[in-house]
């Protein structure tokens, strides 16, 4: 028998190589594909380092300054960091006037914990929340049945118009007017133009309703100045901290400060236990991060990056629903190709594209299959690649995607896939 003290100070390529060989595996998938999936992104060193510290020991169940066990001592300075940057990140010039957030929480494990938080401190169970469906490109947290907020709310759903692809906002306020609900969920996970604060501000106010703006995808994108801000508008912001905004997996919520108090009960003691201070460490280096020019220079390039993709792939007579992108993402309609999302997914997977299969609005195919496919540029961007490589991406995508059953096609997209990885290291 190995006794403890033994096991103690041994690296991991001892103690468990097949954890190790699989993270081993992870680090040269990640270096070796191309990665287009819009939610995801590489974090940087230092987030790596601030994660993977001893924070990760301790228990810090409270809030700076009022904490359930001793020796929070270093905790607290951590958690409030990560409270003051986050501030920092979504405050905003307007004229003459700092536009601030009033009270931001950091410990919500998730986007989807941020949302519960968030609904759970103003609403009972079987109130009514509007948000966007599902299929139209709104996150399972906005009502989908499958979901806590589906079996716990009475939910109804906005989506985009079938002409244009864009979220009709009379729509919204005739369902609002209709429907009256006690929330209204702005946001979504699939959906490429700017979203209209103002507009949602506006149906809230006139029907009585709560604003939620889930900014998961956008954060980024907002905290630069690329997208409008929600803050002056938004009863809550939540988010998650790891999309475009490049932290750790976790999520955060902001609100003001009429629901500070219901939203910290909410997160702790409500759904959640103690934080995870590692991870809360890992969001303020991140957030500190994306308070630089550098990250301005990055979400720029993102932008442009998508731009450029979905130029390329619509001269290649690829639809794309909305007929473009405002944002780092983009839905691909296949329906004029011939193929499902499902087939493309499985052929770009085969040439080392790692992307998902999405509904597209108004598809008729079910979500295992679909119509589309979602393509976005954060990951591709943080690895260094620029226009002149999207521009290669699209002809490779379009050249899978027509000839997937050809051997010696796929083996020559792949080759070309792996000298664009070659150039750009993680
Ligand atoms: C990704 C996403 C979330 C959830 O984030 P998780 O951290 O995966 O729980 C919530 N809302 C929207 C709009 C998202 O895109």
């Amino acid at each position: 028998m190995k006794t403890l003290s033994n096991l103690r100070n041994k690296p991991l390529e001892e103690i468990d190589p097949q954890i190790f060989e699989a993270i081993k595996g992870e680090i040269s998938r990640e270096q070796n594909k191309i990665v287009l999936i819009a939610s995801e992104n590489y974090v940087s060193k230092a987030v790596l380092e601030a994660q993977g510290s001893v924070l990760t020991n301790k228990y810090a169940e409270g809030y700076p300054g009022h904490r359930y066990y001793g020796g929070c001592e270093y905790a607290d300075i951590v958690e409030s960091l990560a409270i003051q940057r986050a501030q920092s990140l979504f405050e905003y010039r307007d004229g003459e006037d700092t536009v601030k957030v009033d009270h931001v929480n950091v410990q919500v494990h998730s986007g989807s914990q941020a949302n519960m938080a968030a609904y759970l401190s103003i609403l009972k169970q079987g109130d009514r929340i509007l948000g966007m469906g599902l299929d139209h490109g709104g996150h399972l947290t906005h009502g989908s049945k499958v979901n806590f907020s589906g079996m716990l709310f009475d939910n109804i759903y906005y989506g985009v118009d079938r002409e244009t692809g864009h979220i009709d906002y009379n729509r919204v306020r005739e369902l609002a007017l209709e429907a009256r609900p006690k929330m209204i969920v702005a946001g979504a996970s699939a959906y490429s133009r700017t979203l209209d604060f103002k507009a949602f501000y506006d149906i809230a106010k006139e029907v009585g309703a709560y604003l939620l703006v889930d900014i998961a995808h956008i954060a980024g994108l907002i905290a630069v100045g690329l997208h409008p801000s929600p803050v002056s508008y938004a009863d809550f912001i939540t988010s998650s901290t790891h999309k475009t905004l490049r932290g750790p997996r976790g999520g955060m919520v902001m609100c003001k400060s009429a629901y500070a108090k219901a939203v910290d009960k909410m997160v702790f003691p409500g759904i959640q236990g103690g934080p995870l201070i590692h991870v809360i460490a890992a969001k303020a280096v991140a957030f500190k991060e994306a308070l630089t020019e550098d990250f301005r220079e990055y979400q720029i390039k993102t932008l442009k990056n998508a731009r450029k993709l979905c130029d390329g792939l619509a001269e290649r007579g690829y639809k794309i629903v909305s007929d473009g992108t405002d944002n780092h993402l983009m839905l691909v309609d296949l329906r004029n190709k011939g193929i499902t999302g499902k087939e493309a997914e499985e052929a770009l997977g085969r040439a080392d594209i790692t992307i998902n299969k999405n509904a597209i609005p108004y598809d008729e195919k079910p979500p295992t299959i679909t119509s589309g496919i979602r393509l976005g540029t954060p990951a591709v961007t943080t690895r260094g690649f620029s226009e002149a490589e999207m521009e290669e991406v699209a002809d490779i995508i379009d050249n899978c995607l027509r000839n997937p059953s050809n051997e010696r096609n796929m083996q020559m997209q792949r080759q070309r896939v792996r000298a664009l990885c070659e150039r750009f290291p993680i």
